[in-house]
């Protein structure tokens, strides 16, 4: 339905997007992935008509060549985008703001079957119709975007960073809405920084790096690339197999820093042990197995002196008969160093789930 091929813009000498080329089928959600400046804004700008960058290349609606148009012949072919900052009227009711949204031609003949829609979409706005949009919340507003977007009846719906500034209550509120739209048979174009939601919902993806289409996928083959993993989706590069095989991980309920280390140090004291069963036939003089410190024994330390302990135990020459080798330096470096990214790993766990607890509890405070 919409297709876009070769699409170029520049912002005078610089190149915002060069020979992007993607589609997006009725029904479907395809999300696009970027880092800050990779030019994901100018896509959808430049396919809404409304970039101030110079555009070539070749954008079509149902075959409809619509690149160069102005913005509300673009909206009448049936495309409509909610901009990054939801670019509501403030001072406008929210029936007042939905009711804008339906000026286009195509959308007058459907104003009450899309106002409905909305309002089922988005029941909470059904008692707020009169209030003034400035005074609604984040994700009220949010919700008064999309709406509006949805009452000029379009076909495929943008959206630029609709999750920005939401709670993660609300965003998942909001996606949940984003896959109901689809099932309307409205194509969505999703540019999102929320990588993780927007691949769980979305059909497939592109990741768009310096203005280029570097790689596109379905979505749940995306979620599951180790690059994507590690560049948009905030999971740490893998330890080496050897390592991450053998290495107990923190357990995901550990939120306390010291319990967080004093666990990991308690795998990396095992892991040693293990490793040095693992180089026969000669025999490692190691210390005895009960030497090896317990989770438990260690909780109650402070962290920089259990991260010291560890670096302590990295170190440590393995002690060497006659007939002994000692144990690589360089695979204790790589098990510290996998020991370190366990904690770095769980402590940012912990903050996540403090995060989350934090916006749950001002969610249910203010009502949501
Ligand atoms: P972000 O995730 O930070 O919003 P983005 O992927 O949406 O980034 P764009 O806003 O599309 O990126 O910007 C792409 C590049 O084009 C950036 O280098 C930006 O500085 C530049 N750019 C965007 N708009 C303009 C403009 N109006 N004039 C000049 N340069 C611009």
């Amino acid at each position: 339905m919409l297709e876009v091929r070769n699409l170029s813009v520049n912002y005078g000498q610089h190149q915002a997007l060069a020979q992007v080329s993607l589609t997006v089928a009725p029904g479907e959600i395809v999300a696009i992935l970027g880092a800050n400046g990779a030019g994901k804004s100018t896509l959808l700008r430049a396919i809404a008509g409304i970039c101030s960058g110079r555009s070539s290349g070749n954008v079509t609606m149902a075959l409809a060549p619509i690149l160069g148009l102005s913005p509300d012949r673009i909206v009448e072919q049936g495309i409509a985008l909610v901009p990054e900052g939801r670019g509501i009227f403030g001072d406008l009711t929210v029936r007042e703001n939905l009711m804008l949204g339906a000026y286009a031609n195509r959308a007058r003949d459907q104003e009450r079957v899309n106002f409905d829609r909305v309002i089922g979409l988005f029941p909470k706005l059904a008692e707020r119709l009169s209030q003034t949009a400035r005074t609604m919340s984040g994700g009220e507003q949010q919700m008064v975007a999309i709406g509006r977007a949805m009452m000029s009846n379009p076909r495929v719906l943008m959206l630029d960073e609709p999750s920005l500034g939401l709670s993660p209550l609300l965003c998942k509120d909001l996606f949940r809405s984003l896959s109901q739209v689809q099932k309307t048979g409205i194509g969505i174009l999703l540019v999102e920084q929320n990588a993780k939601q927007s691949l769980a919902i979305a059909d497939r993806g592109y990741l768009l790096e310096n203005a280029h289409i570097m790689h596109q996928d379905s979505a749940a083959n995306l979620a599951c690339d180790p690059m994507v993993q590690k560049a948009y989706l905030g999971v740490a590069a893998p330890a080496p197999a050897a390592l991450s095989s053998t290495l107990p991980s923190v357990p995901a309920t550990a939120t306390d820093a010291a319990a967080i280390a004093a666990a990991a140090l308690a795998g990396f004291a095992a892991t040693s042990r293990q490793s040095t069963a693992d180089v026969p036939p000669v025999p490692l003089a190691r210390p005895a197995p009960s030497s090896a410190p317990s989770a438990d024994a260690l909780i109650g330390m402070s962290v920089a002196d259990l991260v010291a302990r560890t670096a302590r135990q990295s170190a440590r020459p393995a002690t060497k008969t006659a007939t002994t080798q000692p144990v690589s330096v360089a695979s204790h470096d790589d098990r510290l160093r996998a020991v370190l990214n366990e904690i770095e790993n769980a402590a940012a766990r912990a903050r996540n789930q403090g995060q989350t607890r934090r916006a749950e509890t001002t969610s249910i405070r203010k009502g949501y």
